[in-house]
């Protein structure tokens, strides 16, 4: 066989090479699955047999990550994609196929959440309706008068860490057979997981605690068994799907998630009561206060000890400027727009998750500018507190 034929076939795809099962998911990189023969090929191609055909339609590693997913979040099966927008964006697309073109969003969100509302939906004839989901009143009528195809929420809203009463809210959108739509990915599927709780589909941006790491970019939606078939429908259209390293790296990252997210959750207490004890501190956002204007949906749905590793405080008297210069002093603490890393990260919701937001519309939302948000790491929180003392100082 001439070198060049050989450079292309020796070592691949021979029968009875893979006796052994590896232990752990390797990356298939392949974009395409042979068959035993034409005739399973048919059926693999028509999808009327379960395995392994063309990447798009799936991928023995992303198979193996969102086994692992739905087996955490519970549902009828779930899609790794490329970043949490395009997870929350075929969520959207799959909640409102067959359903009324209108969606019923919480007024506080992740901001590029927001922004795909307005600047992809709904120039495609979405309209979208703002609700506050904590006011459980004001979504019973929202849902009566503008009758929408689906209900989007955060399980804990960015920066202010509200939470609605996602139990009664599921209630509310079953009996009107509203699609809810749940971006859990504050709370990951230790704390709080809402297809139990009666939500439709579950979003996840990976990149943040499921991943863990800050070294991957990618989205999860898992969907129960009324909605998955147009999530993989939607899927082998478009190809929105998380690459097999990524998927890898992921699943990784998740078999110290539990652990991690258990650490980070005792750490952000610890700092949230040491900040609003500091004199310089105004006001400590976290789910764990018992003065939380949510707390008995907090209560109802979070267990004491895990209510989140996420907190926002207001410094006293600070200009943007002051809180640059704070971020500054920061040694220990990352400066970085994300979360859920091994490492304590701080954001400045001004100048970062909210900056395309007017001022009037943060001030609406009660992000002032002296508002910084902590992303508490697994660090020791002796260290994470004396990197703040100094900083505040
Ligand atoms: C980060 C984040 C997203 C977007 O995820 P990407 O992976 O950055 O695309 C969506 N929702 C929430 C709550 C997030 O924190």
């Amino acid at each position: 066989m001439n070198i060049f034929t050989k450079a292309v076939h020796a070592g691949d795809r021979r029968k009875g090479r893979s006796a052994q099962i590896p232990s752990t998911t390797p990356i298939y990189l392949s974009s395409t699955y042979l068959a035993d023969d034409a005739e399973q090929l048919d059926r693999l191609l028509g999808d009327e047999e379960p395995g392994f055909s063309y990447a798009r339609y799936n991928n023995p590693t992303n198979a193996a990550l969102e086994d692992l997913i739905t087996s955490l979040e519970g549902g009828a099966g779930t899609l790794a994609c490329s970043s949490g927008m395009m997870a929350l964006q075929v969520a959207l697309m799959a909640g409102l196929t067959d359903r009324r073109r209108h969606v019923l969003a919480a007024n506080i969100m992740y901001g590029a959440t927001m922004k795909m509302l307005h600047s992809i939906f709904e120039p495609f004839g979405v309209e979208t309706t703002w609700i506050d989901i904590c006011n459980l009143d004001a979504v019973r009528l929202a849902l009566d008068e503008h009758k929408p195809g689906c209900l989007l929420m955060e399980t804990i809203c960015n920066p202010l860490m509200r939470v609605g009463p996602l139990d009664e809210i599921a209630k509310l959108c079953r009996e009107r057979n509203v699609c809810l739509i749940v971006d859990s990915t504050f709370a990951t599927p230790l704390l709080v997981r809402p297809l139990e709780l009666g939500a439709n589909i579950v979003v996840h941006s990976a990149t943040k605690y499921l991943a863990g790491h800050g070294d991957v970019l990618g989205g999860l939606v898992t969907a129960d068994a009324d909605n998955i078939d147009v999530v993989r429908a939607l899927a082998r259209t478009s190809g929105p799907q998380l690459g097999p390293f990524e998927s890898y790296l992921t699943m990784r990252g998740i078999k110290t998630f539990p652990l991690r997210m258990e650490r980070q959750c005792q750490n952000a207490c610890r700092v949230a009561a040491w900040l609003a004890q500091h004199p310089k501190v105004e006001k400590v956002y976290y789910a764990a206060d018992p003065q939380h204007p949510d707390v008995a949906a907090i209560q109802r749905l979070f267990a004491s000890n895990l209510r989140g590793a996420i907190l926002s405080f207001a410094v006293k008297d600070a200009q943007k400027s002051d809180i640059l210069a704070l971020m500054d002093r920061l040694k220990l603490i990352v400066k970085g727009t994300s979360l859920g890393d091994v490492h304590t990260l701080v954001l400045y919701p001004l100048i970062a998750s909210h900056r395309d937001l007017a001022p009037r519309q943060r001030q609406r939302m009660g992000i002032g500018d002296n508002l910084l948000r902590l992303s508490v790491g697994i660090e020791s929180a002796d260290d994470i507190i004396a990197d703040l003392d100094q900083a505040l100082s």
